[in-house]
């Protein structure tokens, strides 16, 4: 961790593990120092059910319940490093999950309003972002393929299953100049995408390929 620009200490009074875990992430490019020191604070192990806890910090999505994993460390950091947040920006999720991304972004951003279609996940991820400490994530309970018009404009939207094409409100939703996030494509096979809205128009870059779980709602999947 000591060599390379853009981490200089990143980690350094994190657990092992975890410090381990984030300067492997380094190695294999995640450049940003702020997403990196994010995923050094937030206590992954504290989010993955406990008989997998051993596992907390290898790179892999893992098993939540519901048939819903918890995105791998590496997904997390390259969606958080690609919404290009400096601080303060308001920010949409949809798909809380266990609370991982969550809590990553509720420290590269100002507030974080994340949308869960599983009332247990939901609950699950609120009492364990609370025991964390985490203040600036309001977790709510909904299909999330319609956004939070009441919430928005947001500066950054992050979907985390994967959907057969942009939910429309969600572009709708997106503040000039923001950045949305995602997973689209096939069931089981996708493309992360990245919208960028312009004054005029919308700008969409392919970041890579990816397989998350499904998006299910009015904008998504059928259930
Ligand atoms: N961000 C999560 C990853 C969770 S996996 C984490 O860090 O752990 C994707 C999640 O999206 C699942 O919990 C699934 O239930 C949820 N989901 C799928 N479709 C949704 C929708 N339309 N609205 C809200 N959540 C949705």
């Amino acid at each position: 961790m000591a060599e390379g620009p853009g981490w200089p200490s990143v980690g350094r009074s994190a657990p092992r593990p975890r410090r381990r875990m984030v300067e492997r992430l380094a190695a294999a490019g995640v450049r940003d120092a702020r997403v990196l020191a994010a995923l050094a604070a937030v206590d992954r192990e504290a989010l993955v059910p406990e008989a997998l806890r051993h596992q907390a910090h290898y790179d892999r999505a893992l098993p939540i319940g519901d048939g819903q994993t918890i995105s791998a460390p590496g997904v997390v950091a390259a969606m958080s490093e690609a919404l290009e947040l400096r601080g303060g920006e308001s920010v949409l999720e949809i798909g809380t999950g266990s609370g991982y991304q969550a809590a990553v972004l509720a420290r590269l951003a100002g507030r974080v309003v994340s949308v869960e279609r599983i009332p247990r996940l939901a609950d699950r991820a609120r009492s364990a972002l609370d025991a964390l400490g985490v203040t600036n994530v309001v977790v709510h309970l909904g299909d999330g393929t319609r956004g939070r018009p009441g919430d928005a404009p947001f500066d950054a939207i992050v979907v985390t299953a994967g959907g057969p094409a942009v939910p429309a409100p969600l572009l709708e939703q997106l503040a000039e100049g923001g950045r949305l996030v995602g997973p689209f494509g096939a069931r089981g096979r996708q493309r992360l995408v990245r919208v960028r809205r312009g004054r005029e128009r919308f700008e969409q870059e392919i970041l890579g390929e990816c397989r998350f779980v499904d998006l299910v709602g009015d904008n998504g999947w059928a259930a």
